[in-house]
């Protein structure tokens, strides 16, 4: 769990993918991208806050 700067909250980081671009590509390319999004993915794709998508986090609560 980390702490979001925005929500002021506890939550847990998510890597969102926009699955209708994926379909879409998927359906264009006949899959051969997936390999190259996978990469994306796992390598440069940032986890952000699922409720507020922000990108700033703690590792701890603040106290105060
Ligand atoms: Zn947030």
């Amino acid at each position: 769990m980390k702490y979001c700067n925005y929500c002021h909250r506890m939550i847990k980081p998510e890597k969102k993918v926009n699955y209708f671009i994926l379909l879409l590509l998927t359906f264009f390319t006949g899959g051969t991208w997936l390999f190259f999004y996978a990469i994306y993915y796992f390598l440069f794709k940032d986890p952000v806050c699922p409720i507020c998508g922000g990108k700033s986090f703690l590792d701890y609560e603040p106290r105060g």
